[in-house]
């Protein structure tokens, strides 16, 4: 499968990256504007990601935007709600009321950090993708 890792922390992106890269091929993103190209640049050349492990607190633009603006595209560009990337929100905020935001924003599943290997490979095989 194809992943992107959106990570601003440079220790927590080449973790994610490291422990990811079994599971397929890795892009990393340093900030949610990159993230944006990244995704759109993937989708234009017709080879989408299957999944985007998207921190929450970065600079200029958060996990909070990013998902926002990838949700906003892939309607624009008439995707079906099954099609969709799955995304697996990552932060170390972990209060219910930014899980619901998540959610109602169009995450997949919410992971905390630092992150459990166990439990994100829990929340791959809940979305089917392993
Ligand atoms: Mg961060």
């Amino acid at each position: 499968m194809k992943i992107l890792i959106v990570e601003d922390d440079f220790a927590s992106r080449k973790f994610m990256m490291d422990y990811m890269s079994k599971y397929g091929e890795c892009d990393g993103t340093v900030d949610g504007k990159e993230a944006v190209e990244a995704f759109m640049m993937a989708m234009d050349d017709e080879e989408p990601y299957d999944l985007i492990c998207l921190d929450v607190m970065m600079p200029e633009m958060d996990g909070y935007q990013v998902l926002k603006a990838i949700r906003e595209i892939e309607k624009e560009e008439g995707i079906l709600a099954k099609e969709q990337v799955k995304i697996i929100m990552m932060t170390a905020l972990s209060e219910e009321k930014n899980v619901k935001k998540a959610f109602e924003m169009g995450c997949s599943v919410y992971c905390n950090k630092p992150v459990d290997t166990n439990r994100l490979e829990d929340a791959m095989k809940k979305l089917k993708l392993l």
